[in-house]
């Protein structure tokens, strides 16, 4: 628990969010400023910074495995998966997420 992120106040439940899957590792929300017409983060409830910080297969397979149980639940079958790491990749949050985004075409290469 960082007190200085956003994410771990989400995964806190300091901050009331719109949870859409919880385990006892990970986290799922709707993105706050969507980018697709289904368009939400993956997060693990431990603070990592970035990718960069990842510090195990099983913390990376914690974040990735819970993906494809809310695509199902949700019957998503065509989605894009973005981590951003680090700021000039894009990333404004810095407690790893995976925006997971569905609903309508993507381009590539992506911007
Ligand atoms: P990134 O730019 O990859 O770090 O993505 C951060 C994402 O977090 C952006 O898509 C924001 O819209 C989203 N975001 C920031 N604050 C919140 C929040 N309180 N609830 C949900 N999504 C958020
Ligand atoms: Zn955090």
């Amino acid at each position: 628990m960082n007190s200085e992120c956003i994410f771990c106040k989400i995964a806190n439940k300091e901050i009331k969010t719109d949870i859409i899957y919880e385990d006892d590792n990970v986290i799922a929300f709707n993105d706050l400023n969507p980018q697709a017409p289904v368009h939400f983060l993956v997060i693990p409830k431990k603070h990592y910074p970035s990718l960069n910080e990842i510090d195990s297969e099983e913390a990376f397979m914690k974040i990735f495995s819970a993906i494809p149980k809310i695509t199902k639940k949700l019957g998503i079958k065509e989605y894009r998966t973005v981590i951003n790491t680090g700021a000039q990749a894009g990333q404004t949050v810095f407690h790893i997420h995976v925006h997971v985004m569905a609903g309508r075409e993507f381009t590539w290469p992506a911007g």
